[in-house]
C-alpha cells in the first residue's frame, strides 16, 4: 500500500485491513454542533449512507453515497483543526465501525455517535453515545441500545412517560421540538411552545434546539 497518500502517515498499530476498509459516506464536513449537550463545539460530521427507518420529518439525505476507505476518510478529517468527530447518518450503527473508530482514536480523535438506538453498540466502540429514539413513530421497533450519554427525544406530541424505562440508562435527557415541514407554521410554533412547557414541568429534561438551522449551516 502507498502510505504516501495517507495524511499524517501510518501510525504504530495501524492494520492494513483497517486502513483499506470502506464505508458508504454521504458527506464529511466541519461545522459547529447545533444541538444537544455539545452544541456550539466545532465538530467533524461523518455522515454514513443508509438507514433502517424512514421518519416522516427526516430532512437528511442518506440514499446516495460514495464508498470511501479509512485512508480516504482520514485524509479528509485531518485537514481540520478539531479533534471531535461525530458519526451520524442515516444510521451509522449499520456499519462495522471498529476499523474507522480504531484508526481515528489512534490519531487522538474523540468520537461521538448519533444513532436511532435500534442496533446495539459494542461496548467501548466510541467515546460518546447519543441515542435519538424514533419509537413515537415506530412503536413496534424496539430500542436495543439502552445506555449512553445523551438521550435526545424529538418531541411531536407523544407522552414523555413512554421513556420512563429507557431514560434510566442515560446521563443527559434532552427534549427537542420536532420541526415538520409537512405541518403549518402554527403547528410547529405550538409544538415548540409545548416542548418548552414540558421542560419546565419536567426539569430533569433539557431543551435542545436545532441552532444550526437558525444559523443556516449544515
Ligand atoms: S432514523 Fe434518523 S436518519 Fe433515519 S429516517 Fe429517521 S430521522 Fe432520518
Amino acid at each position: 500500500m502507498d502510505m504516501c497518500n495517507l495524511a499524517g502517515g501510518k501510525v504504530d498499530g495501524d492494520e492494513v485491513s483497517d486502513l483499506t476498509k470502506t464505508y458508504p459516506i454521504v458527506e464529511i464536513f466541519n461545522s459547529v454542533q447545533g444541538e444537544g449537550i455539545h452544541a456550539g463545539k466545532s465538530s467533524i460530521f461523518i455522515r454514513f449512507g443508509g438507514c433502517n427507518l424512514r421518519c416522516e420529518w427526516c430532512d437528511t439525505e442518506f440514499d446516495e453515497w460514495q464508498e470511501m476507505s479509512v485512508i480516504d476518510i482520514l485524509s479528509e478529517v485531518m485537514q481540520w483543526q478539531t479533534k471531535r468527530i461525530i458519526f451520524t447518518g442515516g444510521e451509522p450503527a449499520l456499519q462495522n465501525l471498529w476499523p474507522l473508530s480504531t484508526c481515528l482514536r489512534r490519531r487522538g480523535y474523540h468520537i461521538a455517535i448519533e444513532s436511532n438506538g435500534t442496533i446495539e453498540l459494542d461496548e467501548g466502540l466510541v467515546d460518546w453515545v447519543c441515542i435519538s429514539p424514533k419509537d413515537q413513530l415506530y412503536p413496534n421497533v424496539s430500542i436495543k441500545q439502552r445506555t449512553g450519554d445523551e438521550l435526545k427525544v424529538v418531541y411531536c406530541g407523544q407522552e414523555l412517560s413512554m421513556y420512563d424505562d429507557l431514560r434510566i440508562g442515560f446521563k443527559h435527557l434532552l427534549l427537542q421540538p420536532c420541526y415538520m415541514e409537512s405541518e403549518s407554521v402554527e403547528w410547529n410554533g405550538r409544538n415548540a411552545a409545548h416542548t418548552e412547557a414540558l421542560v419546565k414541568e419536567n426539569p430533569e429534561w433539557r431543551l435542545s434546539l436545532q441552532t444550526h438551522k437558525w444559523m443556516g449551516v449544515d
